[in-house]
């Protein structure tokens, strides 16, 4: 497994967007998973990407958060596995931003989703250890549950509110796509 066009909803091939993930029992696979993800979050760019979206029903994602020109106060956390993830407490303290999915038009159509600003979630790492993060910072948490919710077959659309739908905008220029010179 290799760099994999993200799936897209509303395609066949996408039809896992909509179900939940089994958990990985298999290391070796999970681990074939990870590498996946992380060639294909490199190659397509984004902040997190989840086995569903590669057409993979596990329970497996990945994050990429680092600091950006445009984005300087995004924290140091740079490439992350999580592996049959947990999320065990959630803050109450909501915020509510915009947000994209490699797996929703490419990337290009944009909505507001409320998230909680922290969170606590219990999953395996790379190496098999299973590990307790506590995740305060609000970008992280937000980008920490939308890789989450793929796991039960959910999209940030499902968690947009109807008044928020009318914001929904289109920015061609994220389209996935243009990283691929051939466009599959
Ligand atoms: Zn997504």
């Amino acid at each position: 497994m290799g760099i994999i066009l993200p799936k897209q909803v509303g395609t066949e091939e996408g039809k896992l967007l909509f179900q939940n993930s089994v958990g990985v029992k298999d290391f070796d696979e999970g681990r074939k998973i990870v590498e996946s993800l992380k060639k294909t979050l490199e190659h397509y760019g984004g902040v997190g990407l989840a086995a569903p979206q590669i057409g993979i029903s596990r329970r497996v994602f990945v994050v990429n958060i680092s600091p950006t020109e445009n984005y300087p106060g995004l924290p140091k956390i740079g490439f992350q596995a999580y592996i049959n993830p947990e999320i065990l407490e959630i803050s109450q303290e909501i915020n509510k931003d915009y947000e994209g999915c490699l797996s929703v038009f490419y990337a290009t159509l944009r909505g507001l989703v409320e998230r909680a600003n922290s969170l606590k979630i219990r999953y395996l790492d790379i190496n098999g250890e299973e590990q307790t993060e506590e995740i305060e910072h609000p970008f992280y948490s937000r980008v920490v549950l939308h890789e989450n919710d793929h796991l039960n077959g959910k999209l940030f659309l499902q968690r947009m509110k109807t008044e928020d739908f009318s914001n929904l905008y289109w920015n061609e220029d994220l389209d996935i796509r243009k990283k691929d010179k051939y466009g599959k």
